[in-house]
């Protein structure tokens, strides 16, 4: 499942590669052939995440909302002009590394970078995935094809002259007026990225201070905070040393402040990097390593039976709202 710093590349890219052009929809798969005609033909105004979801505006007052869910994806095609906040996260995280220098562009062997989130802003004709990775599809297109050949199960195909992104498997697509996406928006909780800094800490601390939910639960609550999903719980949890069964109501004030304040650090790094980058307190070497290589990334997640990384009790796994959900008995006990 994508989580926010996904979400939020995405709709840096479509806001850099859709906004201000007039875009064609169309649902090729035919299951959202009303919606995509109502913003057929029509500008393409802002595009914004709140958490997990997308909305993008078009002239005349309609938006169209995504909800990616566990299996959506957008496939960019053409000429893909990347985001400058992503494409400058080389020299943004250089200022705030542990050595002070610049961040060198790795590159993931599984296929979490791409012309993306590589060097400085860039037009690249090519094929790009992003659901809850960044990857180049290496297929044999013959990219002089234009439109693109539609492959397989596209919802939702959105075209300007130059760029195609064609939406797939989501949970949620549909068109919505100023108040149905108000009346969504105002649903979410806080988002670090989306939020003034101080009140998404207010409303954060309030919501998880006045009740017996286990925080390991309300991290996961879309509605108590925004994008976190299974990856970051278990590593905000870990690294604030905290149980995940310990009731909301019982967490000091202090650590639900601290923890908003890691996820919105932790989230930044995401939505630079495109990895969700959960390790500090690493040489050089070892975050070449840890960018490169999913394995090395996380403190807790996807380790069960291993040994904790800073006091080797075996990782424990069980489930949490139907969600693999790990942690250090012995550090978060
Ligand atoms: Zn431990």
């Amino acid at each position: 499942m994508p989580e926010g710093h996904s979400v939020h590349r995405i709709a840096r890219q479509i806001a850099q590669n859709f906004v201000g052009r007039p875009v064609s929809a169309s649902s090729p798969q035919g299951r959202f052939a009303e919606g995509a005609a109502l913003i057929d033909g029509r500008e393409a105004i802002e595009s914004r995440a709140v958490g997990k979801q997308m909305f993008l505006a078009f002239d005349g007052d309609l938006w169209l909302r995504v909800h990616l869910g566990l299996y959506g994806a957008w496939d960019f095609s053409g000429e893909i002009v990347s985001d400058p906040t992503i494409a400058a996260s080389n020299g943004r995280m250089g200022q705030t590394n542990q050595r002070g220098t610049p961040e060198e562009a790795i590159l993931d062997a599984a296929g979490e970078n791409s012309l993306t989130s590589i060097g400085a802003p860039r037009r690249a004709r090519g094929r790009v995935r992003m659901s809850e990775q960044t990857t180049d599809i290496n297929e044999t297109d013959d990219l002089s094809q234009w439109p693109p050949p539609v492959r397989g199960q596209v919802r939702l195909r959105l075209l300007t002259e130059r760029t195609c992104a064609d939406l797939r498997g989501p949970t949620a697509c549909v068109i919505q007026t100023p108040d149905e996406v108000a009346q969504s928006l105002a649903k979410l909780g806080p988002d670090p990225l989306v939020d003034d800094a101080r009140d998404g800490e207010e409303r954060f601390v309030a919501r998880v201070r006045r009740t017996v939910t286990p925080i390991g639960l309300l991290l996961m609550d879309q509605s108590v905070v925004s994008g976190i999903g299974n990856v970051y719980r278990a590593e905000l949890l870990f690294r604030a040393r905290l149980n995940p069964h310990t009731p909301g109501r019982e967490v000091s004030e202090e650590t639900v402040r601290e923890i908003w304040r890691d996820w919105s650090r932790l989230l930044l790094i995401g939505v630079e990097t495109g990895q969700m980058m959960t390790r500090d307190g690493l040489t050089a070497k070892e975050r070449r390593s840890a960018m490169a290589r999913r394995e090395h990334r996380h403190w807790v997640y996807g380790r069960a039976g291993l040994p904790c990384r800073v006091c080797g009790t075996s990782v424990v796994m069980e489930e949490a709202a139907g969600r693999k959900l790990y942690w250090c008995p012995s550090c978060q006990a």
